[in-house]
């Protein structure tokens, strides 16, 4: 098989999943838009953000963007939403921890001539991402990154793969995609032809779908790939 690209999402993927309070992270954006009593806030925020996941899911894998999510909850307040956005992101910034092995893995592809991209779905902003990419030495490693807050659609939609591969040109049966979900990054991936690699790191939501290969993390990709391209 010829491999030309190797692909990824980044939650769990590229970077570490860590057991973050959600409810915790709209508190910050509540404590800027109702600093008198933030908690009830805090809550229809949250509510709104597990409300949106759920309804984009339901019609199609719509995507949105976070500023949506704060607008649809502070729209009678007229109070700070950029106040709000900006505290909430600073509030995930201390949880976000990339996989020590994301820099190596990518190097050993690019120094095979692979092309490198990423596929996130997400309702933070570009900018965001790219700054955690920066300040990881990930961002100059990845050739395209893709964010669904900036797409119409999220994984597993085929309008968002077919997106990345555009981004990376490389056709999806020479492409590789890898990811942690089942249903987001393996059959999403695999319904437009990629060949596929499973993350087994943490549990997911289950799936009826097979991926062409497990791992438990990043360790052992590149050996994988090499496999792949000598067969
Ligand atoms: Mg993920």
């Amino acid at each position: 098989m010829t491999v030309e690209a190797v692909l990824f999402d980044w939650g769990g993927t590229l970077s570490v999943h860590s057991d973050v309070d959600l409810l915790d992270m709209w508190r910050a954006a509540a404590r800027v838009l109702a600093p008198d009593d933030p908690e009830p806030v805090a809550s229809e925020l949250l509510a709104a953000e597990e409300r949106w996941w759920r309804e984009s899911i339901a019609v199609g894998d719509r995507s949105g963007t976070t500023e949506d999510l704060v607008r649809s909850v502070a729209l009678e307040t007229h109070l700070d939403v950029a106040g709000a956005l900006r505290a909430y992101h600073d509030a995930w910034e201390p949880t976000v921890e990339h996989d020590p092995a994301a820099v190596p893995v990518l190097r050993a592809l690019r120094e095979r001539g692979l092309r490198t991209g990423l596929l996130s779905n997400t309702h933070w902003p570009r900018e965001l991402h790219e700054r955690w990419l920066a300040e990881a030495g990930l961002l100059d490693l990845l050739d395209a990154r893709l964010y669904t807050s900036g797409m119409t659609h999220m994984k597993p939609h085929a309008q968002a793969f077919r997106a990345l591969l555009d981004a990376v040109g490389v056709e999806a049966a020479r492409a590789v995609f890898v990811g942690d979900r089942l249903r987001d990054d393996v059959s999403g991936a695999q319904a437009v032809g990629m060949r596929t690699v499973h993350l087994t790191g943490r549990p997911v939501e289950t799936w009826d779908v097979v991926p062409d290969a497990e791992l438990v993390t990043l360790d052992g990709l590149v050996e994988l790939v090499d496999g792949w391209r000598a067969a």
